[in-house]
């Protein structure tokens, strides 16, 4: 048991998306003699055989589990073979599976017929043994897919999984969830520095077989607000044909930014990226960890991603600099700075494309230039030689009907309250067990 309760609106608002059938019933109906339904399971209606229901023991074999139920050894191992069998993909069984045997009814010796055992939640593999040989065969429950909500905060002490775990019945699916959302934003939010307050909304599709939600379809479209501001991402299909999808905001920019090539606008390279050059001022041969652009004292300086300013101060040799953190991969730094634009220091968030100061000759440095410095997991790397995530830009003639197509989704996100959690204590805890 946890110790947090849901506001029944989500389940109420849950419910608006499931209704289905009419809640009345006709006279004919109510008359009508009650006829017992099949009973079927993995498609097998069981009232025609004697069901014997057993689980896989530790260390057992195929043999443990077929060898009972009076299948000879011989067809054993062809059954454990076309069982390895690509298509069907059962290498060895698993303990604590549970499997079922059927045979005739009134067989006292058991003998199988059938043996069904479940792969995961939707497969399983039907062994056939009726006729002399062995038939082995996977096959599928059938699943379904439904439109779903869901919408939580980021609560002190605590993260986005924890968020989602409290309202997905499934771990996988918390999984999936949260690698969506981290990644979809992960050009504009560093999900590290997540804040008490930060919202979110998803619409999505499920998967259920037999009723139970088992994994995440597809993410329509997501909402979060960070450190109050929001960000809409909404799924769209560029090219159905060679099978295109992207996300893009509420502009029809891509949600997967890539860098801007150079952080100023006018400038050249006057230093490339290298681990050896002679350098200008300190006149002995050193490592280059960095791009320099040469431009006109005062130039704008741009944040080539959006992202937050983990430094805007003075130091040494770097003269005036500004760091930011762009998600937990990257990292850019501007060094030589004439002076910091208005707003920025440490904590601030940042778009691509902001100014962020102005070009100088801070530090060392023989004139005015910016040092462009790229980190890459703690280490700094040459951006013109990395490659990153592939981008699905938006084609200008696609817009109209993108910003169409978007806005009545952005309607329904915009109208779905939050879900709060309702939590005794400072931070998420357990329920302490009682003694
Ligand atoms: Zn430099």
């Amino acid at each position: 048991m946890k110790n947090y309760l849901l506001f029944t609106v989500f389940v109420a608002l849950i419910s608006l998306f499931s209704c289905g059938g009419n809640g009345t019933e006709s006279d004919d109906q109510k008359d009508s003699v009650f006829v017992k339904p099949p009973n079927i399971e993995y498609g097998f209606n069981l009232d025609s055989f004697q069901v014997i229901r057993d689980t896989v023991q530790p260390e057992w074999t195929m043999s443990h589990m077929l060898a009972p139920y009076g299948v000879s050894q011989v067809n054993i191992n062809l059954a454990a073979q076309l069982a390895t069998d690509s298509t069907v993909g059962l290498k060895y069984v698993k303990e604590g599976v549970p499997f079922i045997i059927l045979s005739e009814i009134g067989d006292t010796s058991q003998k199988a017929i059938y043996c069904i055992y479940p792969k995961n939640i939707v497969e399983f593999i039907v062994f056939d043994f009726r006729g002399d040989s062995v038939v082995v065969e996977k096959r599928e429950k059938e699943t379904s897919v439904a439109e779903k909500i869901l919408s939580g905060e980021i609560i002190k002490n605590s993260n986005l999984t924890f968020a989602l775990d409290q309202q997905l019945e499934d771990i996988n699916m918390t999984g999936e969830m949260a690698e969506f959302i981290a990644g979809v934003f992960a050009w504009t939010i560093d999900f590290f520095k997540l804040h008490p307050g930060d919202e979110f909304k998803v619409i999505y599709s499920e998967k259920s077989v037999e009723g139970t939600p088992f994994s995440v379809g597809d993410i329509k479209a997501a909402w979060f607000k960070h450190q109050d501001k929001e960000f809409f991402a909404f799924r769209y299909v560029i090219d159905s044909a060679a099978k295109k999808i992207g996300y893009f905001d509420t502009a029809g920019k891509e949600m997967k930014r890539p860098f801007l090539m150079s952080p100023v606008k006018y400038s050249r390279i006057s230093s490339g990226f290298t681990m050896n050059r002679f350098h200008p001022v300190q006149k002995r041969w050193k490592a280059h960890l960095g791009t320099d652009y040469a431009a006109p004292h005062g130039t704008p300086i741009l944040a080539t991603a959006n992202g937050t300013v983990i430094a805007a101060t003075y130091a040494g040799g770097n003269g005036n600099y500004v760091k930011i953190q762009h998600n937990e991969t990257y990292a850019t730094q501007y060094l030589h700075m004439s002076g910091f634009a208005p707003g920025i220091k440490k904590g601030v968030y940042v778009k691509q494309g902001d100014v962020i100061g102005y070009v100088g000759s801070t530090g060392l440095a023989t004139g005015p230039h910016v040092c462009y410095r790229f980190w890459k997991n703690g280490e700094q790397i040459d951006h013109r030689a990395e490659k990153f995530p592939e981008s699905v830009p938006m084609v200008d003639s696609l817009l109209p009907d993108y910003l169409e197509y978007i806005k009545p989704i952005k309607a329904q996100i915009d109208s779905m309250p939050i879900t709060r959690y309702i939590i005794t204590g400072d931070e998420p805890v357990e329920e302490e067990v009682e003694q």
